[in-house]
């Protein structure tokens, strides 16, 4: 028998010996997609196999959070079997861009279908559906004539009134990083030193008990991503509270993505930038979003009905990569300001 140096068998025994078992490429069929997911199996599954009924391209996945799969993309390095990084809040998509672990993906498909404020300048990511973080009120004790922007709520005729998240959320350090990219670090400083002096109570863990609290008559207005309030009020529709589309800088709502790249070392970039673009076409699209009841990131693609009904909004024109690029300044603004 030829002696072949690093053949598939030869790596594996390697990395077996290793106590590598779970991924590391060597249980797989060679033409099989590896994805990792932040984005939890309920969500994926579903169009995973229609891909595969499809095309007959098989794929495999691994769910965590972000953070531990970007760590381990970053631990496997080029021997890594991941062919895709799928996760949400583009903040994370920027940090693994950043540490060089996606690669640039040109595809027309992709530029077609996905809104340019909604895509990585350098094509290393894009969004696949949008999650809305805007106001909710009480329909109780709030008209929504008093709403407007983000900013409003710093005001002082909300005070005692306000319920937000704490500020650990990726969500709420995107959001205070849009505004800085709007307004500058000064005057988000002052807006979020306003928020906290309005706040009726410590911030919440997370948007679901917020929304229950104002329910509860705990608070009147707060600051939730729209898919949570879809949650909640598929199971309750009658529950007294309501989204507002509020402004930032008199612009649009503030948007983020949940969405995905082709990893660097991707042993199927070809293969796994056909997967993304099919993720970026219609049937695909109404399953993605509709499965955690967001907004398709493809514009042309209608919402599950429910979401439909909370009417249309305009998205901030920001792009959503700076959200990423921000990050670490409105984490040290949002301390500075006292919001825990
Ligand atoms: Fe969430």
């Amino acid at each position: 028998m030829p002696h072949r140096t690093l053949s598939p068998l030869a790596r594996c025994g390697a990395l077996l010996a290793l106590g590598f078992l779970a991924l590391t490429g060597c249980s797989r069929a060679p033409t099989e997609l590896v994805v990792y997911s932040s984005r939890n199996e309920q969500l994926i599954k579903p169009m995973f196999d229609r891909y595969t009924q499809e095309t007959g391209q098989a794929i495999r996945f691994v769910t965590d959070d972000a953070g531990p799969l970007i760590e381990r993309l970053a631990a496997e390095g080029k021997n890594s079997p991941a062919d895709i990084l799928l996760t949400v809040d583009a903040g994370q998509l920027w940090q693994a861009a950043e540490r060089g672990l996606l690669q640039p993906i040109e595809s027309e498909i992709i530029k077609t279908n996905i809104p340019a404020h909604l895509r990585d300048p350098q094509s290393r990511w894009f969004g696949l559906s949008v999650r809305a973080r805007t106001i909710v009120y009480s329909t109780e004790r709030v008209d929504p004539q008093d709403l407007s922007g983000y900013e409003d709520l710093a005001d002082e005729r909300w005070r005692g009134r306000l319920c937000l998240r704490t500020s650990k959320s990726v969500y709420n350090q995107s959001l205070v990083a849009m505004m800085i990219a709007a307004h500058g670090e000064e005057r988000t400083e002052e807006i979020v030193r306003g928020w906290v002096a309005n706040l009726a109570t410590e911030p919440f863990a997370n948007d679901t008990r917020l929304m229950e609290a104002i329910v509860a008559g705990q608070c009147d207005v707060g600051i939730v991503n729209s898919y949570y309030f879809g949650r909640l009020v598929r199971d309750k529709p009658d529950l007294p509270i309501k989204l507002f589309w509020a402004t930032l800088a008199g612009e649009g709502v503030h948007v983020n993505v949940s969405g995905a790249g082709v990893t660097a070392a991707a042993p199927r970039a070809e293969a796994a930038r056909k997967f993304l673009e099919w993720l970026t076409e219609a049937e695909a699209q109404a399953m993605f979003a509709g499965a955690n009841l967001e907004y398709p990131a493809n514009p042309n693609v209608a919402p599950d009905p429910l979401v439909a009904a909370w009417g249309t909004f305009q998205p901030s024109p920001l792009n959503v990569a700076q959200a990423g690029e921000l990050q670490a300044a409105a984490v040290r603004l949002m301390d500075r300001a006292g919001f825990r």
